[in-house]
């Protein structure tokens, strides 16, 4: 799609929807959209990247959108899914993914957690070693073998991207083993020497932010030290490598820029070990296959001005778009503007804050944005929104959840249909959240409907 195509498909989304009333100004004040026909084109384009004569596993990171029928629809369309927590885990066992691919990497793993993945036979990169020994210890006491492919998390230690907290490969990174502290390296060739059933090596150098040269550096010390295993071991020991995600999105408009090609492009030519078909490839991306593919809109409810500065007080804020409100030079998000009916408004650009309900000062998604004056009844649409926002979200000032909608089809004069991806939260359930079963009766504070 072109971008004024993307545009209009966006519009044509949130016209239908107002016309559903999944978006209300009484009782539906804001909710997420995920365009899954998009979602499926971006699952194409990242299969499509890789050379059919290396066997990829392409697995989704579950903490880019963790619900359900979201995790559901890119099995569907072939994904595998690469999990964090056991609350990740379960979402991934209840979408249908086969445990062998699903893939377990977290720093804190406990032993009751590596328990349950070695029986279930999902595939787990340690990430340091003291993991190591556990799984060892796990491994001798089992009565029989466990069919998880099992690896180690390196950090290859190439360097910082443009957002510090997101870059996973710096010299002191929390995560992984750090390839080039003193002893590190040999250590761990022998450590896979003497365990057989190391058979994966495991690297994700960080994500938005990290520049595609970086990721690509860090996967070619990734293929370097599985080489040096297998070298060493006088066979193909090391059988798999999972190159992580971290594909960097463009925030700044609707051309998706780099593409999956380009960072193949890089791959090849940094890590062209990669491609001999001696290793079978596991890929870890998140926010490049939902990002642009999902927005919040939201109801104007007031507008004002402030020392000259026009604001428009919205019903999305950091409930929503938590690291954008926190981080906003980081996480900058392009808003546009809509009238009642959800088409585009016109009129003059005139830079507006655009804020959101939360009470404190910093809950503003956009500042000086430059679209058509806002009022009060009008929508905002936050765009690039599929990955990282709706879904983790920020119980500030006990605002609810909202609810998301997948669309699919439409065009050509007829509506696109939505089916529910997650209902919205109710202040029944807030309170139920934050109520104690012994604890003073709720009955009389829940409102009616
Ligand atoms: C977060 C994460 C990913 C996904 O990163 P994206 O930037 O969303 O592609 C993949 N692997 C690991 C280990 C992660 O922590």
């Amino acid at each position: 799609m072109n971008d004024s195509e993307t545009t209009r498909r966006r519009e044509d989304i949130l016209r239908a929807a107002v016309r559903q009333r999944l978006l209300d100004p009484e009782d539906a004040l804001l909710a997420g959209f995920i365009d899954l026909d998009g979602v499926a084109a971006s699952v194409a384009s990242l299969h499509h990247a890789f050379p059919s004569s290396v066997t990829v596993l392409h697995t989704f990171a579950a903490k880019a959108n963790s619900l359900v029928p979201v995790l559901a629809e890119l099995r569907a369309l072939g994904m595998g899914c690469e999990v964090a927590s056991p609350g990740e885990l379960a979402q991934a066992l209840a979408a249908g993914f086969a445990p062998e691919r699903i893939v377990f990497d977290s720093p804190a793993k406990t032993t009751a957690e590596l328990t349950h993945a070695l029986d279930l036979g999902i595939a787990v990169n340690a990430d340091n070693f003291q993991e190591l020994e556990r799984i060892d210890a796990l491994l001798a006491n089992r009565p029989t073998p466990s069919a998880s492919r099992l690896g180690v998390r390196v950090n290859p230690q190439v360097g910082t991207g443009s957002i510090a907290a997101m870059s996973t490969a710096t010299a002191t990174s929390k995560f992984g083993i750090p390839l080039r502290d003193e002893g590190n390296e040999e250590r761990l060739l022998r450590l896979y020497r003497e365990r057989p059933y190391l058979t994966q090596v495991h690297v994700h150098a960080g994500s938005q932010g990290v520049p595609l040269e970086l990721i690509a550096q860090a996967v070619a010390r990734a293929v370097a030290f599985a080489d040096a295993v297998n070298a060493t071991a006088g066979r193909r020991q090391v059988t798999g490598i999972d190159i992580g995600g971290g594909l960097p999105v463009n925030f700044g408009g609707d051309t998706v820029t780099p593409t999956y090609d380009e960072y193949v492009g890089q791959l090849r030519r940094h890590a062209p070990g990669l491609f001999t078909g001696g290793y079978a490839i596991t890929t870890e991306f998140g926010r490049s296959l939902l990002a642009k593919n999902g927005f919040i809109a939201a109801y104007v409810e007031y507008t004002k001005s402030a020392g000259g500065r026009p604001i428009a007080i919205t019903h999305a804020g950091a409930q929503v778009a938590t690291r954008t409100v926190f981080a906003p030079a980081s996480w900058p998000l392009r808003v546009t503007a809509h009238d009642a009916t959800g088409a585009a408004k016109d009129g003059p650009a005139t830079a507006q804050d655009i804020a959101g309900p939360c009470c404190f000062a910093g809950d503003v998604l956009a500042h000086g944005c430059e679209v058509p004056l806002l009022e009060p009844g009008d929508l905002v649409a936050v765009l690039d929104t599929g990955a990282y926002y709706f879904s983790t979200p920020f119980q500030y000032n006990s605002l609810p959840e909202p609810a998301v909608h997948g669309a699919r089809g439409g065009g050509d004069g007829t509506e696109p249909v939505f089916e529910t991806l997650r209902t919205a939260q109710t202040v029944a359930d807030i309170l139920a959240r934050t109520t104690t079963p012994t604890g003073p009766s709720t009955e009389a504070a829940v409102p009616a409907g």
